[in-house]
């Protein structure tokens, strides 16, 4: 019966987003990038694509979008609490979003993430447009040379395609899809 006893040890059914919280503090450390991007945050331990990485919870709501808030719909935006607020933005992410029960994003590894390695996401899968990085320090490869937003991401992009982005865009892609799709004229056979 030990087993069943579940109000007695620490358990997501009583004290939910303290669990998370744990999670977040066994999974990931806060630390100085040691370059211009200030602060980030970097895994603890070994990721696997697919495990969750951070638990997202909101911190407090957003009149309008700032350097640090995460859009989660039309006009409604929230800062995070730490350590998700302090995750880099990157073009070439090892993180993705995902809506969680807290209705934040939790933070998913998409590739194998080693310990020490600075975790990051990309801004343009949440935001319609994003103010945070208008120079973006990532160096990736495939860097943008700005985070954007959305509507800037090409419609064969990886997160794209594999549906990692914040819901309420797919009204904004079908919407322009659509809208790309009505305005060619016919060509003649
Ligand atoms: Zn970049």
């Amino acid at each position: 019966m030990h087993d069943l006893d579940i109000y007695k040890a620490p358990s997501i059914l009583t004290d939910d987003v303290g669990c998370a919280r744990r999670l977040n503090a066994r999974n990931v450390s806060v630390g100085d990038t040691g370059a211009e991007r200030g602060r980030g945050v970097f895994a603890t331990r070994e990721f696997l694509p697919g495990e969750i990485v951070i638990v997202g919870l909101l911190d407090r709501m957003e009149r309008i979008r700032t350097t640090d808030s995460i859009q989660l719909d039309w006009d409604v935006h929230a800062l995070f609490e730490e350590p998700a607020v302090v995750v880099n933005h990157s073009c070439n992410p090892n993180l993705a979003i995902l809506p969680n029960r807290f209705g934040a994003y939790d933070f998913v590894a998409i590739r194998q993430i080693h310990p020490d390695a600075e975790v990051t996401w990309d801004y343009a899968t949440s935001e319609l447009e994003c103010v945070g990085v208008s120079v973006c320090l990532c160096s990736a490869g495939n860097c943008r040379g700005a985070a954007r937003g959305f509507s800037m991401l090409p419609p064969d992009h990886p997160l794209l395609a594999s549906g990692f982005f914040a819901p309420y865009l797919a009204k904004t892609r079908t919407a322009s899809e659509e809208a790309g799709d009505a305005a060619p004229s016919p060509q003649p056979l």
